[in-house]
C-alpha cells in the first residue's frame, strides 16, 4: 500500500492537511485544484485544541506559533450594550468554564490569516514533492475500475491514480458526480466578513483578543490576527431574503452599518473601518449530514463531505482531522477499499455530531433556540469536540 498514488481534487485546509499527512505516511500525493494560483481568500480561521493536535502531530506546531496569534483574553459581550458577560484568560480552554485549567499546550485557540496557513501549508508539500500541486485544473469526471480511479479534468487533462479524494469543498462537483444533485435549503442566516486594520481604530476600541457579540437575530465574532495588528470580523444576521452560497460576493457596507446601528459601539467602530475592498457577504445553507461518502476507490473530506455552519468554528478543524485520520486508515489497511472504508467508519458520526452541533449552536447564538431544543443543544459539551485526538484515535 505505501506507494499508492492519493489524487486529491482541492487545494483548500483539507487538501492540503490531507496531502501533508500522506506524504508522511509514503503515499504518493497529487493534488489538482482549479485556482490558477496558490491563495485563500482574505479572512481568519481560529483553530480549537482537537486540530491543534492534529498540526502539532504532523509537526508543524511550532510551524504555526510563528505565523498564527495565540490570544490571551476572551469576552462574551452584549451585541446591543458591549457588556461583558463573560470573560477568560484562556481563550479556547473549554475547561475553563468547570473551574478547571487544561495543561495541554495546543488547549488554547491559535488564531490565524487563512493566506498565511495556506502559504505554508503548500511550501511543506512542494518541499517534499515539487510536482505535487496541479493549479487550474477544474475537476470535471471520473472514471473507476477495481484498480484504479481516471480524473478528467475541465481542460481535457487527465490523471490516474489508485484512489481519489474529493476535497473540493461544501458545493464540491466531486460529491454530485458520486451521489447526485445536492438537496440545499438556504438556513435564513447572511454573513459578512471584513478585515480591520487595528491601527485604524479609536484608540481604547478593544478590549479582549477575541470577542463574541451575541443579540436576538443577529451576532459578530471579532479576533486578532497577524501578530495582533488586524481584526478578523465577521457579522451574522438571520434574514429572509436569498444570498449566494460562495464568500467571495462584494458587500455594500451601507448595508451593513444600517442592519447594526443601532449595536454597541465598539461593533459600529469596527464596522465603520473595515476597509470595502475586504468586506463581503454571502448566505447560509444546509444539508443533512451524509450517511456515506465513499464509493469503491473515491471517498470525500472536508466540507465536501460534511458542510456546516460556522458557528462552532469548527468547519476547517474537521477537514484538517479527515486528513490525518485518512492517511492513518489507508497506512493501516491492506487494501483501498478497506482504509476507506475505515476512515468513513472513524469519521461518519463525529462529523454528524459536530454539524448538529454546529446548528444549534447558532440558533442558541441568536437568542431563537426553542425551549426543547435547548436541553437538546446541553448535549454538545465542547469538552467532547475539543478533546478529540485524531492522531490516536481508534481507526
Ligand atoms: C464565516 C466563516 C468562518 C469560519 N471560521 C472557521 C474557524 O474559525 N475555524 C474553523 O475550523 N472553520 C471555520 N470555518 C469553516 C472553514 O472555513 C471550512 O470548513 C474549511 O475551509 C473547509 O476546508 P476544505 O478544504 O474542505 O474546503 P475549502 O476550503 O472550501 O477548499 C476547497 C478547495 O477546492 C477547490 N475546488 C472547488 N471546486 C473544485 C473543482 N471543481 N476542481 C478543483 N478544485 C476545486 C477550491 O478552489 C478550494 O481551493 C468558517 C467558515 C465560515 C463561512
Amino acid at each position: 500500500m505505501d506507494r499508492l498514488h492519493v489524487i486529491l481534487v482541492g487545494g483548500g485546509i483539507g487538501g492540503l492537511t490531507a496531502a501533508i499527512a500522506l506524504q508522511q505516511s509514503g503515499f504518493k500525493v497529487s493534488i489538482w485544484e482549479q485556482a490558477e494560483e496558490l491563495s485563500e481568500v482574505g479572512a481568519g480561521l481560529t483553530l480549537s485544541k482537537n486540530a491543534n493536535r492534529a498540526m502539532r502531530s504532523l509537526g508543524l506546531a511550532d510551524k504555526l506559533d510563528n505565523i498564527g496569534f495565540r490570544p490571551k483574553s476572551s469576552g462574551s459581550k452584549d451585541l446591543m450594550t458591549g457588556i461583558i458577560h463573560h470573560k477568560s484568560s484562556a481563550p479556547g480552554d473549554v475547561r475553563v468554564a468547570k473551574g478547571e485549567v487544561d495543561p495541554d499546550p495546543d488547549a488554547r485557540f491559535r488564531m490565524f490569516h487563512r493566506a498565511d496557513i495556506h502559504g505554508l501549508m503548500a511550501k511543506i508539500i512542494l518541499d517534499n514533492d515539487p510536482d505535487a500541486i496541479h493549479l487550474g485544473h477544474c475537476f470535471d469526471s471520473l472514471e473507476q475500475s477495481s484498480e484504479t480511479v481516471t480524473v478528467t479534468f475541465k481542460n481535457g487533462h487527465s490523471v490516474t491514480g489508485d484512489l481519489m479524494i474529493g476535497c473540493d469543498g461544501n458545493r464540491s462537483v466531486v460529491r454530485q458526480s458520486m451521489f447526485g444533485e445536492d438537496s440545499v435549503d438556504f438556513l435564513g442566516y447572511v454573513a459578512w466578513r471584513g478585515l480591520v486594520p487595528i491601527d485604524s481604530l479609536p484608540p481604547g476600541t478593544i478590549d479582549t483578543d477575541t470577542s463574541v457579540f451575541s443579540g436576538k437575530h443577529r451576532s459578530v465574532v471579532r479576533y486578532k490576527i497577524r501578530g495582533g495588528k488586524t481584526i478578523n470580523f465577521a457579522a451574522y444576521a438571520q434574514k429572509s431574503d436569498w444570498v449566494d452560497e460562495g464568500w467571495s460576493v462584494p458587500a455594500r457596507k451601507d448595508e451593513l452599518v444600517e442592519l447594526f446601528s443601532d449595536t454597541c459601539l465598539e461593533v459600529q467602530h469596527l464596522i465603520k473601518n473595515i476597509p470595502p475592498e475586504t468586506c463581503f457577504k454571502w448566505g447560509m445553507f444546509g444539508r443533512e449530514p451524509m450517511s456515506t461518502w465513499t464509493d469503491g476507490h473515491v471517498s470525500l473530506l472536508g466540507d465536501a463531505a460534511h458542510p456546516m455552519l460556522p458557528f462552532l468554528g469548527q468547519g476547517a478543524g474537521m477537514s484538517i482531522e479527515d486528513g490525518v485520520v485518512l492517511a492513518r486508515c489507508l497506512k493501516a489497511a491492506s487494501s483501498v477499499e478497506e482504509g476507506l472504508q475505515r476512515y468513513e467508519n472513524a469519521r461518519c458520526a463525529r462529523t454528524a455530531l459536530v454539524t448538529i452541533g454546529a446548528r444549534f449552536n447558532g440558533l442558541r447564538m441568536h437568542g431563537t433556540i426553542e425551549r426543547a431544543l435547548e436541553d437538546r443543544a446541553k448535549e454538545f459539551d465542547p469538552i467532547i469536540i475539543n478533546d478529540y485526538n485524531p492522531a490516536t484515535v481508534p481507526v
